[in-house]
């Protein structure tokens, strides 16, 4: 283990960046580092097309960075964040209407909800420079290469017509104009490409990926398992972006050790959870093809008059403020779902005036997401006194795959939720925030820990067209670009399944035999899943939807958006996994359109 540690930071990619060519003509730019701008670089590059790619944030020196092992009486602030500095809570999100409220002036450094520790801390914005403004949402961004793939949770789930084809089922929205069997190829490239650990189910509503090697559930975990089977529900060791068995093509990342004192600390050192700058932009610099900018904050992309088409894009050195213009033939939008949409927004011009790609008027609009809250957690009380087992060094726990409206319809609520869960032993054990001290508080801790089990919900959030995002006319960031600013709140759909999560999560875990600790029914603020999709719709009507099927602008054809923002609804499954796929089919699509001369 400890060799493949010195090999991953032997083959650490060099912090120097060689100066950007900004004369030539480029055959794409692409605006964004994370998993979807990582995907494009990685396909495009593939096809031999020269690349240019523009991250907002920096460079990380990594290896720094990300200390998964780093015990915390080695960390001056034991992993929390120094003096100065402010993660918001839930409340304040709620309540002051912030992130820039007053009570707030004495933290310089003002943090999400994730930039809670002093891991997080580099890698997600400072919300004081990076302002928005409208409805309570809880935005969790992170500029800086890779993204937010740098700190994702990596469950990495595929959707399926059930997700694709929902309004078949249940008339609500619009169909995908796409089916499971177009994007299941792509799928699998993005399993053998980057990794992904779990069990075959062979459910038709949450499709199996390649799996390599799977982690192991724990005692507790197999009790529920055993337990929801007998309802017909059906828990599953978390799928995770992770190469358990490692990864032949790639000599960035190591296979996942499950060290024991891995838990996630924001990232994973040796890279064997995936992170887009390890999994696919440094491949792509070795082809020779892509050309990397950091530091270059994207806030226009650029139309000849005479085609309208995309030309390139200007942008700002986020560091000096000085102003730059490159040319490309393709621009290719990955700026996250919300950033995407303010920059489209923001390339007004006199043949576009609601913003680029926005004939429909359907830009920012149909916002959706997941929604989160409810939970449970219990205690088996055999596992009470138990010796204590090596449980977190594992990339997750489970997942209890969605189980409403599938076969029967529930009467309030159309759609589903699935759970994320775990139990076992960890570093900080369950109870540690219970009144008591001394040897009997100690003693006390010990002999529970391991025998708790939790989980909360994740419900998919209807895309309404009423649920958008535009630019605040007089709040600006850091760099003078105008705000995104919010309208978007949960509907009735969304208040009574979440309803329902709390009803079943008790009642699952106490049917499998836990006695109940606590049942958690509060529902967290707008965006707390940090999976914001729908903003730029695909679908084949040019009149309400943004992009077609390959992500490709309705009204200017040069012009891909291949993130989040093309998702047609939200399904209940985490994204990450399908924005990859979408993004490699969609640019397998336009490398083959620019060899034809189409674009
Ligand atoms: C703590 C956490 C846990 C998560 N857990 C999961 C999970 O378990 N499963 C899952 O599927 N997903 C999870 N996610 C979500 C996942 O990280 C995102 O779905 C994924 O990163 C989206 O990729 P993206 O490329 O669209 O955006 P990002 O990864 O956010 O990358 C966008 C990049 O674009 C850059 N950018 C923005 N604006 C500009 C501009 N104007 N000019 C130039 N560059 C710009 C940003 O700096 C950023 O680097 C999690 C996220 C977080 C933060
Ligand atoms: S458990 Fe595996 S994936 Fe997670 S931090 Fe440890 S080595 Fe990385």
């Amino acid at each position: 283990m400890r060799l493949d540690r010195c090999e991953a930071e032997k083959e650490s990619f060099s912090m120097a960046e060689p100066e950007a060519d900004l004369s030539k003509k480029y055959d794409a730019v692409i605006i964004g580092s994370g998993a979807a701008g990582g995907m494009a670089a990685h396909v495009l590059t593939t096809h031999g097309l020269q690349v240019l790619l523009l991250e907002a944030g920096k460079k990380l020196n990594i290896e720094k960075e990300l200390r998964s092992m780093e015990w915390p009486y080695d960390n001056a602030h034991r992993g929390g964040l120094p003096p100065g500095s402010h993660s918001l809570n839930h409340n304040e999100y709620t309540i002051r209407r912030p992130p820039f409220g007053p009570g707030f002036e004495k933290s310089k450094n003002l943090y999400s909800y994730i930039g809670s520790t002093d891991y997080m801390k580099n890698i997600v914005v400072n919300e004081r420079e990076n302002p928005y403004t409208g409805t309570n949402y809880a935005w969790v961004r992170a500029r800086c290469l890779g993204g937010k793939t740098n700190i994702w949770g990596r469950l990495a789930l595929r959707l399926s017509d059930y997700d694709f084809k929902a309004k078949d089922r249940d008339g609500f929205g619009e169909n995908w104009p796409i089916s499971y069997s177009d994007i299941a190829p792509y799928y699998d490239k993005v399993d053998l490409y980057l990794g992904i650990t779990g069990v075959k189910e062979n459910l038709p509503y949450l499709p199996d990926s390649i799996f390599q090697r799977p982690t192991k559930l724990n005692c507790a975990e197999v009790t529920l398992q055993q337990g929801l089977k007998k309802m017909g529900r059906v828990l599953t060791q978390y799928r995770a972006g992770v190469t358990t068995d490692g990864l032949k093509h790639n000599k960035y990342r190591s296979r996942c050790y499950g060290r024991g004192a891995c838990e996630r600390k924001g990232g994973c050192d040796i890279h064997a959870a995936f992170d887009s700058p390890t999994g696919l932009i440094y491949p792509a610099m070795d082809t020779g093809n892509l050309t990397l900018r950091t530091n270059s904050t994207v806030r226009e992309i650029t139309v000849d008059p005479a085609t309208g088409k995309a030309s390139g894009v200007h942008f700002t050195d986020s560091q000096t403020m000085k102003d730059y213009n490159v040319k490309a033939k393709v621009v290719i939008v990955a700026a996250s779902t919300l950033e995407s949409a303010r920059l489209l927004l923001l390339s007004k011009s006199r043949l576009y005036p609601n913003g680029l790609a926005n004939s429909s008027g359907h830009l920012g609009h149909n916002f959706c997401e997941h929604v989160m809250g409810p939970g449970v957690a219990g205690q088996a009380k055999d596992l009470v006194g138990k010796p204590s087992t090596l449980d977190d060094g594992r990339p997750g726990g489970f997942y209890l795959a969605r189980f409403r409206n599938l076969t029967e319809k529930h009467p309030n609520f159309i759609r589903g939720y699935g759970f994320e869960g775990g139990s076992g032993s960890s570093m900080f054990p369950a109870g540690t925030d219970q009144p008591g001290f001394g040897a009997s508080f100690k003693e006390e801790i010990r002999k529970n820990q391991g025998s708790y089990i939790g989980m909360g919900a994740f419900g998919e959030v209807l895309a309404r067209y009423e649920n958008y995002v535009d630019l605040d006319p007089v709040v600006k960031d850091k760099w003078g670009i105008p705000a995104l600013r919010f309208h978007y709140k949960f509907g009735e759909n969304e208040h009574n399944m979440v309803k329902d999560m709390k009803e079943t999560a008790q009642e699952m875990v106490e049917a499998a035999g836990f006695k109940i600790i606590y049942v958690n029914d509060r529902v967290l603020t707008e965006g707390w899943s940090i999976h914001e999709l729908g903003t730029a719709r695909m679908g084949s009507d040019p009149k309400t939807s943004v992009l077609n099927q390959f992500q490709q602008s309705h009204d200017v054809k040069n012009l891909f958006v291949v993130d989040g923002s093309a998702f047609v609804n939200a399904s209940c499954q985490n994204p990450t996994w399908t924005i990859m796929a979408l993004c490699w089919r969609s640019c397998d699509y336009l490398a083959d359109q620019l060899a034809k001369n189409e674009l």
